[in-house]
């Protein structure tokens, strides 16, 4: 229990980052921390100012209980999320600036500005945002993306009147019900690449999907 806490990296990375120095708690500002931590980590500077942005937006989404991911985040301007996620030594990151070529700040020091704008989100305490999405919009989203891709017919035969199953789906995991156990196989097998793009075009990060028949 105690190695557990000692190692998870959002237990002792955030005051790593922006507290590098003994500050009182009247320190927990975006700005200051943001200054404390570029003037200890000057190659993390531009990643950081992007954090701060993320921080005040609120833009740093809490992904569902169950899944691997830690938190989503997204600038206010953009439409695709990048999901932030434990590993063995510290954390990954979505996005295409993850992993950066050069490691910088503390533990692994692989930060990209979502990382950092999370970390930054546990240092002052902010509470996460609740997505702006259910796994039914989510689907419903992608569906409009994959009905450019493919011929009407094809959609029509495999796709058109699927939708996700509220309670066995997620924004990370989408559980799909569709017209027959054909469709199934045939979505599951041949179109499953396709759809797995799809998905991952219209919400910025993997999302698992499965079917089952309606
Ligand atoms: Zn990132």
């Amino acid at each position: 229990m105690i190695m557990q806490t000692l190692t998870d990296p959002r237990s002792i990375l955030p005051r790593l980052l922006f507290q590098p120095v003994a500050v009182d708690d009247s320190g927990k500002e975006i700005d200051p921390a943001i200054e404390r931590a570029g003037r200890r980590w000057p190659s993390l500077h531009p990643a950081l100012e992007v954090a701060a942005e993320l921080a005040r937006a609120d833009s740093i989404y809490e992904a569902p209980a169950e899944a691997r991911e830690l938190a989503l985040a997204r600038l206010p301007a953009e439409q695709r999320f990048h999901a932030i996620s434990p590993t063995p030594s510290g954390l990954a990151c979505s996005c295409n600036d993850w992993p950066p070529t050069t490691n910088a700040g503390p533990g692994d020091g692989r930060y990209c500005a979502d990382i950092l704008a999370y970390l930054l989100a546990l240092y002052l305490q902010r509470p996460l945002s609740p997505l702006p999405f259910t796994a039914e919009e989510l689907w419903q989203t992608a569906l409009e993306e994959l009905r450019l891709q493919m011929t009407r017919a094809a959609f029509n035969q495999w796709l058109l009147g699927s939708f996700a199953i509220p309670e066995a789906s997620t924004p990370l995991s989408l559980t799909v019900a569709v017209r027959n156990q054909y469709a199934q196989e045939w979505l599951a097998h041949r179109l499953h690449p396709l759809i797995a793009r799809a998905l991952r075009t219209v919400a910025g990060y993997e999302v698992s999907v499965h079917f089952i028949t309606s």
